[in-house]
């Protein structure tokens, strides 16, 4: 049950539990029909808290409740009100056992948060609020207790029966039952309770710690998933072995488990010693999964797993201090990436997606603290801002107090606060405490919402050799924030001489040996340094590894960018550069004419790169991809979105074109030999290799075709296989395409991760995914309204990335995703919160788009029975 007026909940109003929790002791009774739950609590008033004759309140949702017991003796019903979201009982010793029966139906639970089934199995979602929709409980992460847990079912349907810690006691009963008692012994809050119980397959290894402990790692998947398991243990392994060695964090259980769950609203799920993961972010083969997801699930494995610390040993007081767990090991799981593969390529990645998409966020509706101070519904707090500027926020004290003085700050934190919940500012001091710096004016990056922009200017006195640069930063206005302070930001930058060489970086005259790059720290509104002994006027190679979330704005020529992108040493500005140059390039040719002339040099910049294979070929096949349709889009105002694919397009098509040579020889250059490996080096030649025969069927090349339909039947990976597929898909080869779209489905039909890639690689596409044929893949058998992937690979990869047809200027594809909102938002609330998002940017657009956008949010704002979720999302983006 929902409340019909959804509540605004502030972090000003926090107040220490009036109650704590030492234990609970959990019986799960489960059947076809629902599941019994008895919940016995040993609960004490909270000395911290001054409310000393406050009621006891526990939270609830869609329960129905049995009995209440206190103390041995049964409630009768004036003795406790239940109130359908809150369990209260009035009048409670100082210290009492509490036990309260409740029925619930997992099997008709489509919202999936709590106890619900997938593909025949039970399986849970607590985070944020899910608990309460399993017992009544203080369902808050600053109550924390130890937790027993016992699970009963049907031995044949159920031979596996899993929950958090180890497990203590196993046996049979009658009816063909058997149970199974978990004991975990790390108190912990009730969002990271778990229980799965399922016919599933194990798969075993083990780990030894670093102090000896051998650790059992054990994976549950179905049957037919069993060969898929090997990639995500290697990837724990590599993970648990690394924690040790970065954080000098040890694996504190003696089993770590891993489930694999069909229907799923998230990636993945930390719960203690049992984290539960979507299927599509933790099982791989080489035959069914592209080298993208292999690196995916790497990450997302090590995420979990890193949780362990940062999230499960030290948790949030409240949801406001989300990304204090989030933003700590999103950085920590990057860097455990950049660890494993190429640094460089790792901190592209990250960039794009935080420049793409979480700087549309800053700037959009929703726009947020890191910290935020209110929200409605915490499910929609998992956000970019969260996850992603939380991590960058993290990054940016690693550079101000460098690796070491880092380590000993979060060394500091977790020996302080192990066992507590704690907050984002807790973190901050003991990285200050153990540093001596001084971080009171860096703490405005977890209060201020809005991305800081940085406006540089430089003037070059040749007389004195002195080279000036200014930087003035702003912070624009997001909802319910003006007026901001400026922040402290670390700004990393290099100069280049005219030979291409870096320059010394001297900030005060006639001193030498001064490093070639510096970190500078602003911290005022406007600084402007001073560098000496600079011989001719240099290029800046400006915010180097992207050293702050933050816009730079330049005056950079074509020139001085294409200097930047064959001489900066720093491989993300080469990058960097290459992607500003192309983005000039495209936005000169917005609304522009047909035969408007494309910047030669752009092309003679591209040649170089396809045709040297000296360069490093992962930073190569990273600067061969134009930037998205999406950044073009964030980076403008009024935005036109088919005159951005147009031009594009255009620059695509010449570019594909005039170097059609080069890119066939580029293709020869890569071609696989010998087994399939994931090494940078393999991914980089696969991705290079898939570029070139994209841009050959993007111009409808012969050469082109014969090899993509090669390659699609003779490949012996994913990646190969789905790049041939993207690329014919996209091409003009009408009867090829859809030949290849039925092979392929034909061959995958029994797998349900690859009929998602087959699904989203014909949403995504403007020539196979118009709104008609998007209709037609919501009727195909393969698509399942439960199941969140499915959504996601089509109504989510249509608004999300086939942005010429969403945006369709008779306004179809606006209306479309209205629908499906609508209709998701009575089954799967937290899945249709996340799918109305790009409506609600819907002011970032040219009027003509724009209050179309506006018109279907106001259908949806009207709905009956709105969500809370969706309520608050589509509220929050028409509001003025
Ligand atoms: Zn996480």
């Amino acid at each position: 049950m929902r409340t019909s007026q959804p509540q605004t909940i502030y972090l000003s109003d926090y107040k220490v539990p009036a109650y704590l929790v030492d234990t609970v002791d959990l019986r799960f009774e489960l059947f076809e029909d629902g599941a019994r739950v008895h919940s016995t609590l040993e609960v004490r008033r909270n000395p911290e808290s001054g409310e000393v004759s406050a009621p006891l309140e526990l939270d609830g949702d869609s329960l129905t409740l049995e009995s209440v017991t206190l103390d041995g003796a049964e409630l009768a019903e004036g003795d406790y009100e239940d109130r359908g979201d809150q369990l209260v009982v009035r009048s409670v010793p100082e210290q009492f056992s509490l036990t309260v029966v409740t029925w619930i139906e997992p099997q008709n639970n489509t919202r999936l948060e709590g106890l619900y089934k997938s593909s025949g199995m039970f399986c849970t979602q607590c985070e944020a609020e899910g608990f309460r929709c399993i017992t009544f409980f203080p369902d808050r992460p600053d109550v924390m207790a130890r937790f027993r847990t016992r699970i009963e079912a049907n031995r044949d349907a159920y031979p596996v029966l899993l929950s958090n810690g180890n497990d203590v006691e196993k046996g049979e009963l009658e009816n063909g039952r058997h149970f199974v008692t978990w004991e975990d012994p790390f108190p912990k809050p009730c969002y990271l309770f778990a229980l799965v119980a399922g016919d599933l397959v194990e798969k075993r290894d083990t780990f030894s710690t670093c102090s000896g402990r051998d650790i059992d790692l054990r994976m549950y998947v179905e049957p037919r998933n069993a060969e898929k398991c090997d990639h995500a243990m290697d990837s724990l392994k590599r993970s648990m072995r690394w924690d040790e060695e970065v954080y000098g964090r040890e694996y504190d259980l003696d089993i770590f488990m891993i489930v694999a769950v069909d229907d799923f609203n998230m990636g993945a799920m930390e719960n203690k010693g049992l984290n539960i993961f979507n299927s599509s972010c933790v099982l791989a083969s080489q035959e069914t999964a592209t080298d993208m997801a292999f690196q995916r699930i790497e990450a997302i494995v090590a995420h979990e797993y890193f949780h362990n610390w940062s999230g499960n040993r030290v948790t949030c007081r409240d949801w406001f201090q989300l990304s204090l767990k989030e933003g700590f090991t999103v950085f920590r799981d990057s860097q455990f990436s950049a660890d494993m593969g190429s640094p460089t390529v790792k901190r592209i990645e990250d960039v794009t997606l935080l420049r793409t998409a979480q700087f549309a966020e800053d700037g959009g509706p929703m726009a947020h603290p890191v910290r935020p101070a209110s929200y409605m519904e915490i499910s929609n707090f998992y956000t970019l801002t969260i996850y992603e500027k939380g991590a960058e926020v993290v990054r940016m004290i690693h550079t101000l107090l460098g690796p070491d003085m880092f380590r000993k700050g979060s060394d500091l934190y977790f020996e302080r606060h192990d066992g507590q919940a704690v907050t984002t500012d807790d973190f901050v001091k003991a990285m200050e405490d153990a540093s001596g710096r001084d971080l009171g004016q860096f703490r405005l990056w977890y209060e201020q919402a809005g991305t800081p922009v940085l406006n540089v200017s430089d003037d070059y006195d040749a007389g004195k050799g002195v080279y000036r640069l200014t930087i003035e930063q702003s912070i624009p206005d997001t909802p319910g924030q003006t007026n901001k302070k400026p922040q402290h930001i670390p700004f990393a930058l290099g100069l280049l001489g005219k030979d291409g060489q870096p320059l010394a970086l001297q900030l005060e005259s006639g001193y030498s040996g001064a490093p070639m790059e510096r970190v500078l720290e602003l911290t005022e509104a406007v600084h402007t340094f001073e560098f000496h002994g600079v011989e001719s006027r240099p290029v800046p190679s400006l915010l180097r590894h992207f050293s702050a979330p933050v816009r730079v704005r330049y005056n950079w020529t074509r020139e001085q960018l294409l200097f930047l992108m064959s001489h900066d040493p720093d491989g993300f500005n080469r990058w960097d550069a290459g992607q500003r140059l192309a983005v000039d390039v495209i936005q000169s040719l917005v609304g522009a004419p047909d035969d408007t002339e494309i910047e030669p040099r752009l092309v003679e910049a591209y040649r170089k790169l396809i045709s040297d294979a000296d360069l490093d070929q992962a930073l190569v096949a990273k600067m061969l991809q134009l930037p998205s349709e999406a950044y073009l889009i964030e980076l403008s105002e009024n935005a036109d979105v088919p005159a951005i694919h147009r031009a594009r397009d255009a620059v695509l098509r010449h570019l594909a074109g005039a170097l059609k040579g080069e890119l066939l020889a580029c293709y020869q250059r890569h071609q696989g030999s010998g087994p399939y490996e994931i090494t940078p080096e393999a991914i980089a030649r696969r991705s290079l290799r898939n570029t070139a025969l994209a841009w050959l069927l993007l111009i409808n090349d012969e050469d082109g075709r014969t090899l993509a339909v090669s390659q699609l039947n003779d490949a012996d990976n994913m990646t190969d296989r789905m790049g041939a597929l993207r690329a014919l898909v996209n091409s003009g080869f009408e009867a090829d395409r859809q030949q290849a779209l039925d092979d392929f489905y034909d061959r995958f039909q029994d797998d349900p991760q690859v009929v998602e890639q087959w699904f989203s690689v014909q949403a995504a596409s403007d020539q196979a995914g118009q709104l008609s044929d998007i209709r037609k893949l919501l009727e195909h058998p393969a698509f399942d309204w439960k199941n969140p992937n499915k959504i996601r690979s089509v109504v989510g990869a249509f608004a999300g990335q086939n942005l010429a047809a969403f945006h369709n200027p008779d306004g179809s594809g606006y209306e479309f995703l209205a629908d499906q909102v609508c209709r998701l938002d009575d089954s799967n609330p937290q899945i249709a919160a996340r799918l109305v998002t790009p409506l609600t940017r819907w002011r970032k657009f040219a009027f003509a788009y724009s209050a179309q956008m506006k018109s279907a949010l106001e259908r949806i704002r009207d709905k009956s029975g709105l969500s809370r979720d969706v309520y608050e999302v589509v509220h929050k983006s028409l509001a003025e």
